[in-house]
């Protein structure tokens, strides 16, 4: 043995080969955390002392090779200054070159995935052998940073500047394919095959007859481009990966000034330029806002997780409705793998959701995802039925008929006869108490809310809604599928609007109060999709669609009379009366028209100005932070009362539940993080700018009390 640590053990196998294994103890994934970062530079050390090694191979004793670095040690680590930063990563890449200075050949088996950190090892290596099962990649844009274990440096010079460009702008995970045809590695071999192949591999390197040496020194010197080449390769990327990123999202861009500023470096003083971009990127508020989702993200799965002990299985579904709601509910778990059996009263509902299904799936036949068996095995899994023929042998009911109390009722009634009594019964309601329909049931412990969001396909969340009766098993039988789906579950109590929409209210609602004073609808669609918003408040509403929102708004005025009912007609009341009624019938605030490719384009409509006169009181000029304060108060104290309430049980759960189900903008991190970003005192002290607009504008009691005490929604 010459060396033996926690996550890592150096062995000597035959013929002077030594081989390299991670295997963080206690750990079922391999990651560079501080420990294995020490632990690799000590087996460095020892490696290169020992005489009798000839050669190396580097593997892992896990299902992944390594996944990448320790997450949840940059909340701590970033908050250090930009010299400490800078200062930490040369120290770690202190490591990754003394591997890769090593006196003799050096060789990776990626025998499963290599993300960021994991793979920036491997790219320290002379030669890569990867697993025909294995991802790589440098996924750390998605973080608001980029690589910096000498990721930009040794990446350009192997696969060239283009390539190193797409792979570390774009973050993605490349297949094996990819990989060899980038020549990001040097072969793709089946699992078992894998040490044989490196094995063979390495004695080739160790007498010669493959030459190691010629591609270290390229990969540690300059990158071979002159200054022509040079110019047209990052100036042309920096414009349209700027384009592609947008501005609110900066990494990708300064990954490739990074690679530029080093291209006509040789590797160590490479890596300093790398180091200081990285510091850099690590400082900015959005790495903060996309290191805290991740953080979030894994909390929620953990809290998923939980749930799985007490779920019943679910190896058949039902959905009640093929509308827009069932039609997507059936597609998305016949997708998963969940036989749906999709019930409707009218043929025409049926064909119409199976229609829709066989569009998506043509869709991702014809992108390559997935072949035509596939497809038609999907399309079998959905099983379209008028009648509650085979009901028997359903363990989960999705509810998904029209937003109408009355008929709501009667189908759950009619499915709690016909299903077995372990059968859970799910509404997809958006705006109907769960507790209140619970109460005709026979079993109201079996029954929850299970709302998805549209198009459910695309839509991440699902809000598992727990009435007063709700049992912990119908619960956890409901994140269980959830998850299944491909889905987020958020778990939240029962109240009008439930999490999201009781949030998405108060937006709109300081929407129309900004309408009512006189501002520019376009001016607040264009300011609120700067901010990050995938749209602005008045285009969402016609995509909504206004007699939703009125009739949602009517629930939530019912529910908190205080603050969301209002004295006048308000801006989406008055649209809902002249039927404008958004994107469903092409008049909204906008007016709407095909395109080419029969997609819905919006234009000004010039009647709507003369029409909102009716609801303005005077004419307004508002600069583009009182419209974002405007927006985002409201919203933000209404998520801040979620909590409070009970509704949702953590701030990490709030926020989650806006980016997934809203499209809060990520690199904001949402509302709580937003508020601890402007700081808890600081964002009560706008709010009472607006306190003459109402209760929707005045901070909680318990907000008051965190600015005073200092306190923050995150740590
Ligand atoms: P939809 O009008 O598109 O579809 C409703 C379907 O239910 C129709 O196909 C209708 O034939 C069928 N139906 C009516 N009575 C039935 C019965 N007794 N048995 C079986 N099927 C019956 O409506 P939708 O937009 O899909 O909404 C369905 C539910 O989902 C509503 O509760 C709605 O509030 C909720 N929801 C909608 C959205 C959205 O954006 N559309 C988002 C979240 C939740």
């Amino acid at each position: 043995m010459i060396y033996e640590g926690k996550a890592i053990t150096v062995k000597l196998i035959d013929d002077g080969i030594a081989v390299l294994t991670f295997d963080l103890q206690g750990e079922s994934v391999n990651k560079f955390n501080r420990l294995t970062i020490e632990e690799l530079g000590e087996a460095a050390a020892k490696l290169g002392n020992a005489n009798d090694v000839k050669g190396l191979i580097v593997t892992s004793a896990k299902d992944v090779f390594i996944v990448g670095a320790d997450i949840t040690e940059f909340k701590e680590l970033f908050k250090g200054s930009e010299e400490e930063l800078v200062a930490n990563n040369l120290k770690a890449n202190s490591v990754f070159s003394a591997i890769e200075d090593l006196p003799f050949p050096t060789l990776t088996i990626i025998n499963g995935i290599a993300l960021g950190g994991g793979f920036e090892m491997c790219l320290a290596t002379d030669y890569r052998i990867m697993s025909s099962k294995a991802k790589v990649g440098l996924p750390e844009v998605k973080l608001g940073i980029f690589p910096g274990f000498g990721g930009t440096v040794r990446l350009s010079r192997v696969i060239g500047a283009d390539n190193a460009i797409e792979w570390i702008c774009a973050g993605g995970e490349k297949r094996p394919e990819q990989a060899l045809k980038d020549k990001a590695v040097d072969a793709v071999i089946a699992p078992d095959a894998l040490m044989d192949a490196a094995k063979t591999t390495m004695k080739r390197l160790i007498d010669g007859s493959l030459d190691y040496k010629e591609r270290r020194e390229e990969k540690k010197g300059k990158l071979q481009l002159n200054a022509m080449e040079s110019m047209m390769t990052f100036e042309t990327a920096k414009g349209f990966v700027a384009g592609q990123a947008g501005r609110n999202y900066p990494a990708p861009v300064e990954a490739i000034k990074v690679m530029q500023k080093h291209a006509g470096m040789t590797r160590d003083k490479a890596i300093e330029v790398e180091a200081k971009g990285f510091a850099k990127m690590a400082k900015t508020p959005v790495a903060a806002a996309l290191v805290g989702l991740f953080l979030n993200d894994q909390e929620l799965k953990k809290k998923a997780k939980a749930y799985d002990k007490q779920a019943l299985p679910v190896n058949r579904a039902a959905v009640l409705g093929a509308g827009i709601m069932g039609g997507g509910v059936a597609f998305q778990s016949a997708l998963k793998g969940t036989p749906i059996v999709m019930k409707d009263i009218a043929q025409a509902g049926l064909d119409l959701g199976l229609k829709e299904a066989k569009g998506l799936l043509t869709k991702r036949v014809s992108r390559g995802k997935m072949t035509a068996e596939q497809m038609a095995d999907v399309l079998n899994k959905i099983n379209p039925a008028l009648g509650y023929g085979d009901f028997k042998s359903v363990d989960l009911v999705v509810e998904a008929v029209v937003e109408n109390p009355k008929v709501k009722d009667a189908v759950l009634r009619e499915v709690e006869d016909v299903v077995r009594e372990d059968t859970i019964l799910t509404s997809n309601t958006s705006t109907i108490s769960i507790t209140r329909l619970a109460q005709n049931l026979k079993r109201p412990e079996n029954f929850c809310g299970m709302h998805f969001f549209n198009p459910v396909h695309m839509m991440p969340l699902v809000e598992v809604i727990r009435g007063e009766k709700t049992s912990e098993q119908a619960i956890a039988t409901t994140v269980a599928y959830a998850k299944a789906m491909g889905k987020n579950p958020i778990v939240v109590n029962d109240c009008p609007g439930f999490l999201v929409n009781r949030i998405l209210f108060p937006y709109f609602g300081g929407f129309n109060l900004l309408v009512r004073d006189g501002a520019d609808y376009k001016q607040c669609d264009k300011v609120m999709e700067r901010f990050g918003w995938p749209m602005g408040p008045a285009y969402l509403l016609d995509v909504v669609g206004m007699d939703t929102a009125k009739h949602a708004g009517d629930v939530m005025a019912e529910g908190f009379p205080d603050r969301m009912q209002y004295s006048e007609k308000t801006a989406v009341e008055l649209m809902f009366e002249n039927d404008r009624l958004g994107q469903k019938n092409d008049k909204g605030f906008y007016k709407y028209s095909l395109d080419k490719k029969g997609k819905k384009q919006k234009a000004v409509d010039e009647k709507v100005e003369q029409m909102l006169g009716d609801v303005v009181h005077k004419k307004g000029e508002f600069t583009d932070e009182e419209i974002i304060e405007r927006m985002m108060v409201p919203l933000c104290i209404e998520t801040v009362r979620c909590l409070e309430d009970g509704i949702v049980e953590t701030a990490a759960e709030a926020d989650m539940g806006l980016v997934y189900g809203i499209g809060f903008p990520p690199f904001r991190g949402g509302a709580l993080f937003y508020i601890d970003t402007i700081g808890v005192e600081e964002f009560c002290r706008i709010a009472d700018k607006y306190e003459s607009l109402g209760k929707l504008y005045h901070p909680t009691d318990g907000l008051r009390e965190m600015a005073k005490s200092g306190k923050k929604f995150y740590g």
